[in-house]
Order: C-alpha cells, then sequence, then structure tokens
C-alpha cells in the first residue's frame, strides 16, 4: 500500500481509504498497539473485561443511548442485528428503502443472509405508516429503517419518520431498528450543509438500536456501531457471529480516541479531519490554492496555472446532494495531453489523484493537504513529470 495525496476533492473517497485519522490520534493507536494494552482486561477488579468497555460509555453519553457495541463495518452490523432481532422472522422495510451501497451491500441480500425474511411494504416513492401497520404479524420481528444514504427520492413522495414509527409500539411490542448508514454524531446544518439525520435524534425519537459506520461522516476508523437498548445489545454481544465480526484493538483504540473528541463539538470539527474538511472556510482553501499555484509557477514548469473554483463532495455514499464549494488548483501541461499528466502522477513516488476536465489536471485543494505541496513540487521535478519523450 501507498500513501496517496488526495486532490479530487471527493472527502470520504472509499477507494481512497474513506476517513483519514490524524497523527495525533494515530499516536495513541501506536502506544496501544506496539504494546500490550487492557483491551479486555479490567483494570480495577484485575480480571477479564470487555473490549466494548473503552468506548461504550462515550457513545452512550454522546447518543443518548443505553448500551453500544462495534463490529467490523455497518454491513456486519446490520446482519448482526437482523440475526439476532429478526432470525426466521419478519423485517418490514418500505420499497423506497431497499438501498444498494458500493461494493454490492444490498439490504434484501444482507436481509437474506441474516436468516431474516423481508416484507416489503409501501411503494419507491410513497410508503405510509399504515403500510408497515397492515404489515404486522405474529411473524414480525422489528420494523426496519434504512436511510437511503446515497441517493434521494424527490417530488411526489413520503416516507415514515422513525418516531412515526415507535408511535406503534403503544399497540405492538414491536422493536424499531435504523441503518443511519453515516452515523453523523453533530448537526451538520450548523455548518451550512443540508440535513443528515443524526444518532441522537434517532434515539431520542425512539428507535431501539440504530447502527451506523465508523468511518463515513463520524470520520473515525471502519467500524459498524450499533447503539440502542442494553435487552437488544446484550442478545447482540452473546452471538457466535459477534466473534466472527468483532474490532480489533486497532479499531477499538481508534473509536476511543475519536468519539473522545465529540463531547466537545468546537474539537471534533476541529481534531477530526473528515470534519474539519467539510467545515474549512473557503478562505482558508483560497488562500492554500494561492500559495499552491504561486510556488508552482515560480518553477517555470510548461504548464499553464490558474486557480479556479470548484465543487468538493462528501462521497461515502453521504449526503449525495450536497456540494461544497471549493477552490482548485489547476494544471494544463503545453507539451503533453492532460491524460498522460494525470498518469505520471498516479505513478510518482506518492501518488497524487487529481480530476481531469476540460483538458485541465484539477486538484482540488479542500482535500489535497497544505502540508503536502512542497514534496508535491519536488517530486514533479526529481521525477521530471512534464518530458515529452513517453
Ligand atoms: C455505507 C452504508 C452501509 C455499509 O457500511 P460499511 O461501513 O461500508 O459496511 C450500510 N448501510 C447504509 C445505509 C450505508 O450508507
Amino acid at each position: 500500500m501507498k500513501k496517496v495525496l488526495n486532490g479530487t476533492g471527493t472527502i470520504l473517497h472509499t477507494n481512497l481509504g474513506r476517513a483519514p485519522l490524524s497523527s495525533a490520534h494515530i499516536s495513541k493507536i501506536m502506544e496501544i498497539a506496539s504494546g500490550y494494552s487492557n483491551l479486555e482486561f479490567d483494570l480495577e477488579k484485575g480480571q477479564r473485561g470487555e473490549r466494548y468497555s473503552h468506548f461504550e460509555k462515550l457513545l452512550c453519553e454522546i447518543t443518548g443511548a443505553e448500551a453500544a457495541m462495534a463490529v467490523n463495518n455497518n454491513a456486519a452490523a446490520v446482519m448482526l442485528i437482523l440475526n439476532t432481532m429478526a432470525k426466521n422472522g419478519e423485517a418490514i422495510v418500505s420499497r423506497g428503502e431497499l438501498v444498494e451501497v458500493g461494493g454490492k451491500f444490498r439490504i434484501p441480500d444482507v436481509m437474506e443472509q441474516s436468516g431474516a425474511i423481508l416484507r416489503e411494504v409501501g411503494t419507491t416513492n410513497k410508503t405510509h405508516l399504515s403500510d408497515y401497520e397492515n404489515a404486522i404479524t405474529e411473524n414480525t420481528k422489528v420494523l426496519m429503517k434504512v436511510h437511503t444514504s446515497n441517493y434521494r427520492i424527490v417530488g411526489f413522495t413520503e416516507s415514515v419518520s422513525i418516531k412515526e414509527l415507535t408511535s406503534l409500539k403503544k399497540q405492538y411490542e414491536i422493536p424499531v431498528i435504523e441503518d443511519l448508514g453515516s452515523g453523523v454524531l453533530i448537526n451538520l446544518e450548523k455548518y451550512g450543509l443540508l440535513h443528515e439525520p443524526t444518532v441522537q435524534e434517532s434515539i431520542k425519537n425512539g428507535a431501539d438500536v440504530v447502527c451506523f459506520s465508523g468511518d463515513k461522516l463520524l470520520g473515525g476508523p471502519q467500524a459498524g456501531i450499533i447503539v440502542g437498548k442494553k435487552k437488544y445489545l446484550e442478545q447482540m454481544k452473546k452471538n457466535q457471529l459477534t466473534r466472527a465480526l468483532r474490532i480489533d484493538k486497532f479499531t477499538a483504540c481508534a473509536l476511543e480516541t475519536v468519539l473522545k473528541e465529540y463531547l466537545s463539538e468546537k474539537k471534533a470539527v476541529k481534531n477530526i479531519p473528515v470534519l474539519e474538511m467539510i467545515t474549512r472556510p473557503l478562505e482558508k482553501i483560497k488562500q492554500a490554492a494561492k500559495t499552491f499555484s504561486e510556488k508552482l509557477r515560480s518553477e517555470d514548469f510548461p504548464a499553464e496555472i490558474s486557480v479556479k473554483k470548484c465543487m468538493s463532495q462528501i462521497g461515502g455514499g453521504s449526503l449525495p446532494m450536497e456540494k461544497i464549494e471549493s477552490m482548485a488548483v489547476m494544471i494544463r501541461p503545453f507539451s503533453i495531453t492532460t491524460e498522460l499528466l494525470a498518469k505520471r502522477l498516479r505513478s510518482l513516488t506518492v501518488p497524487v489523484i487529481g480530476r481531469v476536465t476540460e483538458d485541465q489536471l484539477v486538484l482540488d485543494m479542500r482535500t489535497f493537504d497544505e502540508k503536502d505541496i512542497d514534496c508535491f513540487i519536488e517530486m514533479l521535478k526529481k521525477e521530471q513529470i512534464f518530458r515529452t519523450e513517453r
């Protein structure tokens, strides 16, 4: 594997490893992983402890849930929840929420693997509370809501909220579960983004179990986090699948480290790279683009260097409608094609991934780290990136 520089402007780029962690977070993990740790050791009692204990309290404090745990990724979390709560029974899901996320994770297929029977209700664009209610039988084990992370249905639409779904609990004792996908823990609207449902909202509105990714908008390590009622989480912790899907010490430590930042929203936005990139002021990006372009020009490369407005995106199947204003450094080579330039950038010692538009190479400064500018220019010179021979 190689470090690469991300000039694509896609913050959560699944092919480039999704959420980057900060050096401060990594040093904590290094300290834990390079020696022994109390991963599953209760220091107070001097006996076996639980690997979730390091971040369970934090998650409960942040989200308002009773209990928490984590598995390998969110796909595993969905599988574990359904296998524990709905095996051999029916799980009711709206037809508008039967999502496929990248890497062929499809809700209907995961459900089948988990042993739950999918009972789809409503239509693609409209599902009503009565659709769920009419589908309830003795065999119904859960009502499931899936966040349509990577697509939106617009126009003549209606979907049922968690709050409405949980209102059915007065009459039927059927737990409500939600796959939130991204797992946002702060209100992104405050930072000028579209509303993305938070984990806190879901818990507050009565969801019994909620799951989400660790490395999407949360900005942590790859993990599938599960929060909710203690009664259900306890059953999940005992499920044999949990052992097969369990997280390792790197993940447990990274989750604890990143989640601690959320105790103060200010700190989270500053110290978690994903949130920092999303909320970074345009002025700061403009300044970085200016510095970068001036340094490039001063090298007299056979290329036209300019700075232009562009749009970054969140990626990772999160907030698909969201485009954030950003600034890009554009490189138009004189003597080689833009495609060849892009190819050569990918073969640098530290490969650089950009976008090609209108015959220019675009490096979006929201995801291209300012700290890497000098290293980038050194590589361009040393590896003669603009040479005309092949
Ligand atoms: C991304 C996503 C998943 C899969 O999460 P991973 O952590 O990538 O396994 C599952 N459900 C929804 C709704 C998602 O958005």
